[in-house]
């Protein structure tokens, strides 16, 4: 059966700048375009911004740096890496990083510059500084579908308790991190065909006290993968994080986890409760723009004229990556970019770029670069380069 619907949008808004999903990629997004003077809006379906790193319990700001003493990822990135750290941190704090100039410290064994900071604090602090550099913030509201006009997006349908209706925009940074605008404007995509295990990280408190639990690690590439560190998956299945129903079958499976988990934690201290579970779907890749450029894993320490800045590798020290602009749009649909998670990248590549300060690097470009034009393939890439360094951004390894 199909229901026919003639529906009326109204527009009720309009900006320079609408960035649809307030995780890492978005934040740093709408941060970068404010501060170039433009009105944003930044949507975000749920009530708390951080995306996977505040409502998805993951938080665990991984390194800002190769591993091998040097720091690769700046600018924004860097800022909210502060941020998150600005009231304490609730472990691996990186004092051979924050606190020392002693750089001989900086490639220490587990002392990589990364962190593990509060979701409650970071999501509130990350608020008040958005508001503070001038986004609109608009929560429990869903991007639902585009209007375009040639190849370019006019208008973005919302859907919140107000009902329907739309935002005008010049351009649009979709850090949805399921590339849903991507899809909405039928630009080229990817999706990611493996499938992703099931987690259940959560909080607990109990005799240790306040603690991250990690169940569900994502899968080791093959030529790390040894007799000693393979993963134990937690069930038997892998989810697309695509499917409305197959989203809510993981949801349950991962809350029948944790609580499986705490029962077998009572043993031990029957005083151990849940203190936090995650308030969105664990889910690490799902769908990714196919842009102009897909970045690969094996193009470490390559040179790229159109670098947006540099990740390294969470998973090994060494690695830098310089990030071209090009991975962050398709010139079928002009004013559209990405940010985050859904990057054009290839697969072995996207469990290093899917990561939060990653997510950072693409979301300061994208955000800038979306103040700039509403035609991403014409914007001169020197002049965004500029403003990337004037904001403290290194662009090529060679710089370091
Ligand atoms: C189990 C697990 C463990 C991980 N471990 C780590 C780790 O230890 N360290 C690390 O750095 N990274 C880790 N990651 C990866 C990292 O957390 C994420 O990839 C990163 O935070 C993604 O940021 P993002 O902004 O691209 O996307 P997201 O965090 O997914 O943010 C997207 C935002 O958009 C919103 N949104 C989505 N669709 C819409 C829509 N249509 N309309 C409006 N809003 C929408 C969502 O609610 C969300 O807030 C892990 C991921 C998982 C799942």
């Amino acid at each position: 059966m199909k229901i026919i619907e003639t529906i009326e949008t109204n527009v009720y808004k309009s900006c320079d700048v609408l960035v649809c999903g307030g995780g890492f990629g978005g934040i740093s997004a709408a941060l970068a375009a404010a501060r170039q003077g433009k009105k944003v809006v930044l949507l975000e379906k749920q009530f708390i911004l951080g995306g996977l790193g505040t409502a998805g319990i993951v938080t665990i700001y991984l390194p800002l740096c190769d591993g091998v003493g040097h720091q690769v990822s700046f600018g924004i990135c860097e800022e909210l890496f502060r941020l998150s750290v600005s009231m304490g941190s609730e472990a691996r704090y990186p004092e051979n990083w924050l606190d020392s100039d002693d750089v001989s410290k900086r490639t220490e064994k587990d002392k990589r510059f990364e962190v593990q900071y509060n979701p409650n604090l970071f999501s509130m602090l990350v608020e008040k500084l958005l508001i503070e550099n001038g986004v609109e913030i608009l929560y429990g509201t869903y991007a639902v579908a585009v209007s375009k006009s040639d190849d370019k997006i006019n208008a973005v349908v919302i859907e919140n308790k107000s009902g329907r209706q739309a935002i005008s925009v010049k351009s649009v940074v979709d850090a949805t991190g399921d590339a849903d605008i991507v899809k909405f404007a039928n630009a080229p995509s990817e999706t990611f065909k493996q499938g992703n295990v099931l987690a259940a990280w959560y909080y607990s408190y109990g005799k240790d006290g306040y603690k991250l639990r990690n169940l569900g690690f994502c899968d080791i590439p093959d030529e790390q993968k040894t007799e000693n560190n393979k993963v134990e998956t937690l069930v038997n299945r892998r989810f697309s994080g695509l499917d409305g129903q197959e989203l809510s079958e993981q949801t349950i499976m991962s809350h029948t986890s944790t609580l499986n988990d705490i029962f077998k934690r009572r043993v031990d201290d029957p005083t151990i409760v849940p203190t936090m579970i995650a308030i969105t779907p664990q889910i690490r890749m799902t769908r990714r723009i196919d842009g102009e450029y897909v970045l690969d894993d094996k193009e470490v320490h390559t040179y790229f004229d159109d670098s947006i800045g540099m990740v390294s590798d969470w998973r090994k020290r060494g690695p830098i990556y310089e990030v071209p602009f090009r991975t962050l749009y398709s010139k079928v649909v002009k004013n559209l970019i990405c940010a985050g998670r859904c990057t054009s990248v290839t697969d072995p590549m996207w469990d290093i770029m899917r990561v939060i300060p990653c997510c950072a690097v693409t979301g300061e470009a994208a955000g800038t670069a979306a103040a700039m034009t509403d035609d991403f393939s014409t914007l001169d890439v020197c002049e965004l380069q500029k403003k990337l360094v004037e904001n403290g951004v290194v662009l090529h390894e060679k710089d370091l």
